[in-house]
C-alpha cells in the first residue's frame, strides 16, 4: 500500500489493511457456515471499521491478553509500540464458553447479518473490567460514559486476535464524505498537502471552533481536515445528520483549498487524556502531521461530585509527554472565550485585561440547542403534531424583535409585551406559543395574560429555581460577573424578581431534568383539555 512519503507515516511505519484477496474471501465464505458467528454491537462495528482500514495501525486485530494488560498499565502494545486505549471484542458468557477450543475461527458480522471479516480466535478471558476502567479512564464511576459502557453494558468476556477482512462495513448515508486512511493520503497527496491540521469534534462547530481551526491552520501552515467522529459519541450529543450539515456550511467559509471534512467511525471513550493521544494516532494513520487539542479535550463531564473527571489542560499535558513518540505534532489551545467588545473568540490567556467575557463551551451550545425546558417542550409538541408551535426564547426574541433594548425596568417591560403580542396573534390562529423570557415583574406578566386568555388559553409556568441553584450552575458564567458587578441589573442578584402568585404550574428545577419538568407542562395541558385526544382542534 503506498503510504506517500512526503506524508507523516503511519503509526508503527505501515498502514495496516486486513482485507484479504478474492480467492482468501472465497475460501472463508464457504468455511463460513462451520463457523461460529459474532453479530457486533454498534461500537464494535466502528472498531471494525477502523481496524480494517489501517485506522487502527499497527493493530491487526482485536488485542490479546497479554497486548490489553500492556495498554492498560503502560499505554503500550507488547511490542513496545505507543498505544493508549484497549480496542478489545466483548463478548457474552455464554458465547466465550461456547467456543470449542482457543483456536476457533469466529465469523462477525454487522445488524444485518453481513460477515464483514473473520477473527482468529487466540485468547479468550475474562478481565477485570473495574480495574481496566481505573486504569485507563482514571475512575470507576459509571457516571464517565467510557466506564458506564465498560461496566453496565459491555459484554464481560473478551476475545482477542487477528482479523481477516472481507469488506468494509456499509453506509447509506453521506458516502460522499467517507474516507480510507489510505484514500485521504491519496487525496492530500493529489491536493499536495503536506502538513495537515485535524480537527476532531463531536459537537456542532460554533464560532469558538472556527477560530480555533483557523488559527491553528494558520500557526502551524498547514491545510486543515474537520474530521468529526460520527460512529458513538457521548450520550445526548446533537445527532451527526444535524452536525455535517452545520460543518458543511462552515467548510464553505475556508479559503478554498484549504480546508476538508471528512467522516470519521470513530466510537469515542471519552477518555480525555488518553483519548487525545488515541485521537492523535488515528489521525496520523489517516496523513495528518497536526492535531487541535484544546480545552477538555474528549472530557466526558463532570462525577457525581460535580467535579470534572479531568482538569482542563490534562489531555494536553500527556499529549506533550508523548509527542515525539506520537509523531503528531499537538497544536494546543487555552480556552477560547468570546470577547464583546470586539465581537471575536480569542484564547483566555490573549484577552486584554478588563474586557467582558463570555465563555460558552460545546456543551452549553448542545444545551442551548437542546434541552433547555422550553426546547423539550417545543420537541414534545411536535411530535404529538395537532397545533403549529412556536417557541419564543427570550435570547432569540432580544436578538430578533428586541435588538435595541436594554435590562432596564421599562426596556424589560417593553420587551414582555412584544413577545405578549406576538403570542397573542400565535394563539389567536389556533397556535401554540411557549415563551420563554425573563419576566420579573407581576403587573407586566398580568398584562400579557389578559391580552392572550380570551384568544384561547394562557398558562403560566413558573420555574422557581432558589437564586443559589442558578449560581451553582452558572451556565454562562452570568451570575459571577453579576456578583462581581461587571453585569449590571441582572435578575435575582442585582435586579428584582416578583415571585408570581397567579402561576398554573410552579416546577422548582432544582430536583428536575429539562425532560421531566417538560412532561409536568405537558400533564397539565391534557388535563385541562388544551391538548390530547378530545381538544376541539
Ligand atoms: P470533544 O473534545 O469531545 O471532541 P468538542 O467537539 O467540543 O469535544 O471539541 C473539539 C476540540 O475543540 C477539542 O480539542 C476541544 O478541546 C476543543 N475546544 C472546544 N471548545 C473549546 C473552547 N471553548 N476553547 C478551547 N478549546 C475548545
Amino acid at each position: 500500500m503506498p503510504t506517500h512519503n512526503h506524508l507523516v507515516p503511519p503509526h508503527g511505519g505501515e498502514l495496516v489493511d486486513l482485507s484479504v484477496g478474492e480467492e482468501r474471501a472465497a475460501e472463508l465464505k464457504a468455511q463460513s457456515r462451520r463457523f461460529p458467528s459474532w453479530d457486533l454491537t454498534a461500537r464494535q462495528v466502528c472498531d471494525l471499521e477502523l481496524l480494517l482500514s489501517g485506522g487502527f495501525s499497527p493493530l491487526r486485530g482485536f488485542m490479546t491478553k497479554a497486548d490489553y494488560e500492556s495498554v492498560c498499565y503502560s499505554l503500550r502494545l507488547t511490542t513496545g509500540i505507543l498505544w493508549p486505549m484497549p480496542i478489545t471484542l466483548d463478548v457474552s458468557e455464554r458465547f466465550a464458553k461456547s467456543l470449542k477450543s482457543k483456536t476457533s475461527k469466529i465469523a462477525l458480522r454487522d445488524g444485518e447479518g453481513v460477515m464483514l471479516a473473520v477473527l482468529n480466535v487466540e485468547d479468550v478471558w475474562q478481565p477485570d473490567r473495574k480495574v481496566e476502567a481505573a486504569e485507563v479512564f482514571g475512575t470507576t464511576s459509571p457516571i464517565h460514559p467510557g466506564v458506564d459502557y465498560l461496566l453496565n453494558r459491555g459484554n464481560r468476556w473478551y476475545l482477542g486476535g487477528s482479523i481477516e477482512a472481507l469488506r468494509l462495513p456499509s453506509f447509506y448515508d453521506f458516502k460522499s464524505l467517507r474516507s480510507t486512511p489510505a484514500e485521504l493520503r491519496a487525496e492530500f497527496a493529489r491536493l499536495g498537502w503536506r502538513r495537515v491540521v485535524a480537527f476532531q469534534t463531536r459537537n456542532p462547530m460554533h464560532r469558538a471552533h472556527v477560530e480555533l481551526t483557523f488559527r491553528a491552520a494558520k500557526q502551524v501552515e498547514a491545510s486543515l481536515l474537520i474530521h468529526p467522529a460520527v460512529g458513538i459519541t457521548r450520550p445526548r450529543d446533537v445527532d451527526y445528520f444535524t452536525r455535517v450539515r452545520c460543518y458543511q456550511l462552515i467548510l464553505a467559509k475556508f479559503p478554498a483549498g484549504t480546508a476538508k471534512l471528512s467522516l470519521l467511525s470513530l466510537a469515542m471513550r471519552m477518555g480525555g487524556p488518553r483519548e487525545a493521544i488515541w485521537h492523535a494516532l488515528i489521525r496520523k494513520n489517516h496523513g495528518c502531521s497536526h492535531l487541535i487539542v484544546g480545552r477538555d479535550h474528549a472530557g466526558p463531564g463532570k462525577d457525581a461530585n460535580g467535579r470534572p473527571f479531568y482538569e482542563p489542560y490534562e489531555a494536553q499535558d500527556l499529549f506533550r509527554k508523548y509527542e515525539a513518540e506520537i509523531g503528531v505534532r499537538m497544536v494546543a489551545f487555552n480556552t477560547m472565550v468570546y470577547v464583546e467588545d470586539k465581537d471575536k473568540y480569542l484564547p483566555e490567556d490573549e484577552v486584554p485585561a478588563e474586557a467582558r467575557v463570555l465563555n460558552i463551551s460545546g456543551t452549553e451550545l448542545r444545551q442551548r440547542l437542546n434541552s433547555t425546558i422550553a426546547n423539550v417542550l417545543l420537541i414534545k409538541f411536535l411530535e404529538m403534531g395537532g397545533r403549529p408551535v412556536t417557541l419564543l426564547d427570550g435570547d432569540l426574541v432580544r436578538q430578533h424583535l428586541s435588538s435595541e433594548l436594554g435590562f432596564s425596568k421599562e426596556h424589560r417591560d417593553i420587551n414582555i409585551r412584544r413577545i405578549g403580542y406576538v403570542a397573542s396573534e400565535i394563539t389567536k390562529n389556533r397556535g401554540i406559543a411557549i415563551c420563554a423570557p425573563i419576566a420579573p415583574y407581576d403587573v407586566t406578566r398580568k398584562e400579557v395574560r389578559s391580552m392572550i386568555e380570551p384568544l384561547g388559553g394562557f398558562v403560566m409556568v413558573y420555574l422557581s429555581t432558589p437564586v443559589e441553584i442558578c449560581e451553582r450552575r452558572d451556565r454562562k458564567g452570568l451570575y459571577a460577573k453579576a456578583r462581581a458587578g461587571i453585569l449590571k441589573e441582572f435578575t435575582g442578584i442585582s435586579d428584582p424578581y416578583e415571585q408570581p402568585q397567579d402561576a398554573e404550574i410552579v416546577i422548582n428545577t432544582a430536583g428536575l431534568s429539562p425532560e421531566e419538568a417538560a412532561q409536568a407542562i405537558i400533564l397539565y395541558m391534557e388535563r385541562e383539555g388544551f391538548i390530547g385526544v378530545n381538544n376541539n382542534l
